[in-house]
C-alpha cells in the first residue's frame, strides 16, 4: 500500500545557529509523524515540531517497548544533499523492531517521510566541514494500558537536529569488568532504548573515576572486548584492523560497516573476530603502536587515547598519521562528494 504524506510547513521559517549548542538539543523546525492503529499506518504526516501528547498509560513509558535509528544527511560540495547509507539504516530499523514486537514500517514510508522532512528542513543542513544533519527516527508503544502485554498500537516519527563535531579530545576508556551492556539472547544487536538506560550507571562510575566511556565486555568472563560506549570498537595493532564479530550482543553499526569497507578496498588487513582485553595487554606492552576507536554515526571516528585495564593505563597511538584518520578522512569526503561514491552510500535529497 503506498502512504501518502501530507505536509505542513511551519508558517514562519527560522534557521537558529546551533553551532554552539550541545549535540541534539535544538530540533529542525519541522517533524515526521505516522500513527499505527488498527493494524495499519494512518495519518502520515510532515509538519512544525511540536511536543506529544500521550497517556500516562502509555505502555512505552513503562516497558520500554521502543526503537529508534540515527543517521546523517551532508551538504555535498556541489550543494545538493545526501543522506547516508539510508537502506542500511532501514534495515537495520527493521530488525530491531522486529526483535521488540513492533509493527514493520514499509521501506517506502521509511524513505520518503525522511526524504520529505530533510528536504523541507534542508536549510538545517549544516554547510561547514564538520556539520551534518542528524536523523533520528524512532518508535514507541502508545496503547494506554499499565499491563506489559505488545502494543496495539504505535507513533512512529522522525526528528532532527545539525550536529557539529561530537567529541573534541581523544577519548579515556576503561574495560568494565563488573557491569555488562548486553548478554547472549538479549538485545545487543537491537538499537531499543532499554540498553541505554542500562548503561547510564557503569558509564557514570566510569565517569566519576575520570574516564569518559566504558569498554563493554563480555558477559561470561568479561574478557572480549564488545562495545565503546554507544559505538564499535575497533583496533589497529600491526596495521591490522581489528573489531569484534557481530555476535548478538553487538549492534551492526553502519559505521563500522563502512569503515571495513573502506579498508578492505585500500587492502588493509581486516579482521572481525573476537579480541580479549589480554591481546590487547600483550599488544600495549610489546611497545608496538595499537590504535583504538570508536565508530558510529554521532561521532563518526572517536579516537581513544588512553585505555585503562584493571588498574593499569595504557597509552594509544593518536598521531595524525594514524589509520583511523585516514579512513575518517575518505569517509568524509565519500559524503561530502568529494570522492567517488562507488558504493552507492549517498542518497540523494531531490
Ligand atoms: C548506534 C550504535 C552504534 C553505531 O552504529 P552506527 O550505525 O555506526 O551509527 C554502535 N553501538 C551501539 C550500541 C549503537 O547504539
Amino acid at each position: 500500500m503506498e502512504h501518502t504524506i501530507s505536509i505542513t510547513p511551519q508558517a514562519e521559517r527560522k534557521v537558529t545557529d546551533t553551532k554552539s549548542v550541545p549535540f541534539g538539543k535544538i530540533p529542525t523546525e519541522h517533524m515526521f509523524v505516522a500513527e499505527y492503529r488498527n493494524g495499519e499506518w494512518q495519518n502520515a504526516r510532515v509538519s512544525p515540531f511540536h511536543d506529544l501528547t500521550l497517556s500516562p498509560l502509555s505502555l512505552c513509558l513503562h516497558y520500554g517497548q521502543t526503537v529508534f535509528e540515527g543517521m546523517k544527511a551532508f551538504t555535498m560540495a556541489d550543494g545538493r544533499i545526501s543522506i547516508f547509507r539510508i537502506e542500511k539504516h532501514y534495515e537495520r530499523f527493521t530488525k530491531s523492531l522486529f526483535r521488540l514486537c513492533m509493527p514493520h514500517v514499509p521501506n517506502k514510508l521509511f524513505i520518503n517521510a525522511i526524504k520529505q522532512l530533510v528536504k523541507l528542513d534542508s536549510d538545517w543542513v549544516p554547510r561547514e566541514d564538520d556539520g551534518s544533519l542528524y536523523i533520528r527516527p524512532f518508535m514507541i508503544a502508545t496503547e494506554a494500558r499499565v499491563g506489559i502485554k505488545e502494543s496495539d498500537e504505535y507513533l512512529f516519527m522522525v526528528v532532527c537536529s545539525p550536529a557539529f563535531q561530537y567529541y573534541t579530545k581523544p577519548l579515556k576508556v576503561r574495560v568494565e569488568t563488573d557491569y555488562v551492556r548486553a548478554a547472549d539472547g538479549g538485545t545487543g544487536n537491537a538499537k531499543c532504548g532499554g540498553n541505554y538506560g542500562g548503561a547510564l550507571y557503569p558509564t557514570h562510575l566510569a565517569k566519576e573515576a575520570g574516564y569518559d566511556q566504558v569498554l563493554w565486555t563480555n558477559c561470561i568472563h568479561h574478557e572480549f572486548i564488545e562495545e565503546s560506549g554507544t559505538m564499535n570498537a575497533m583496533f589497529v595493532i600491526d596495521g591490522t584492523l581489528i573489531t569484534p564479530e557481530l555476535s548478538g550482543t553487538i549492534l551492526d553499526g553502519v559505521t563500522r560497516n563502512s569503515l571495513l569497507t573502506l579498508a578492505r578496498e585500500k587492502r588493509i588487513k581486516t579482521e572481525e573476530r573476537r579480541i580479549s582485553y589480554h591481546e590487547l595487554i600483550k599488544a600495549f606492552e610489546s611497545g608496538n603502536k595499537v590504535e583504538a576507536f570508536g565508530a558510529g554515526t554521532a561521532a563518526v571516528v572517536a579516537p581513544i587515547e588512553i585505555i585503562a585495564i584493571g588498574h593499569k593505563e595504557y597509552k594509544c597511538y593518536t598521531e595524525p598519521d594514524a589509520l583511523m584518520y585516514q579512513l575518517q578522512k575518505e569517509l568524509h569526503d565519500i559524503r561530502k562528494g568529494l570522492l567517488p561514491d562507488t558504493h552507492n552510500w549517498n542518497e540523494i535529497v531531490e
